[in-house]
């Protein structure tokens, strides 16, 4: 059962998690609460091609900082996340390169709509998924 935790989470600032083995976990990154992450460690890179709504078109970007990125680009709408870089952002544009207004800008319809509506499923809420992801970078990074 979900609970409030005793204090946020440290990786993703997760608020909501279950106790197991005696020690609670994230809801969210799935991080276990009090192992704060190691101070020497960097914070681990994680690429995303991002999918955002402005009216009918979409941007289709990528990046390492993606709060910061997305806070600087009017949008209405974040619709994805998909795990990659440049070279998934590259294969996205040449992919829905018909439907192309103009730089990283497309229509959002057809292959494209669909093609959204894939990755949301398989990925689920972008921030979530963005948390999960971290945790698990974290994880890996530390053990
Ligand atoms: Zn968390």
């Amino acid at each position: 059962m979900p609970a409030s935790l005793p204090f946020p989470c440290r990786v993703c600032a997760g608020e909501s998690g279950e106790r197991q083995s005696g020690a609670w976990h994230c809801d969210r990154c799935g991080w276990r609460l009090g192992d704060a992450p190691d101070a020497d460690l960097p914070r681990p890179r994680i690429d995303v091609v991002y999918y955002l709504r402005y009216r009918d078109r979409v941007k289709i970007g990528t990046s390492a900082t993606p709060r910061r990125r997305l806070a600087a680009i009017m949008h209405d709408e974040l619709l994805a996340f998909e795990p990659g870089d440049r070279r998934v952002e590259h294969e996205r544009h040449v992919e829905f390169a018909d439907l192309r207004e103009g730089g990283e800008w497309f229509t959002l319809t057809g292959a494209l709509a669909a093609h959204v509506d894939a990755v949301r499923a398989r990925v689920g809420e972008p921030w979530a998924a963005y948390d999960r992801w971290l945790g698990d970078a974290y994880r890996r990074l530390s053990s």
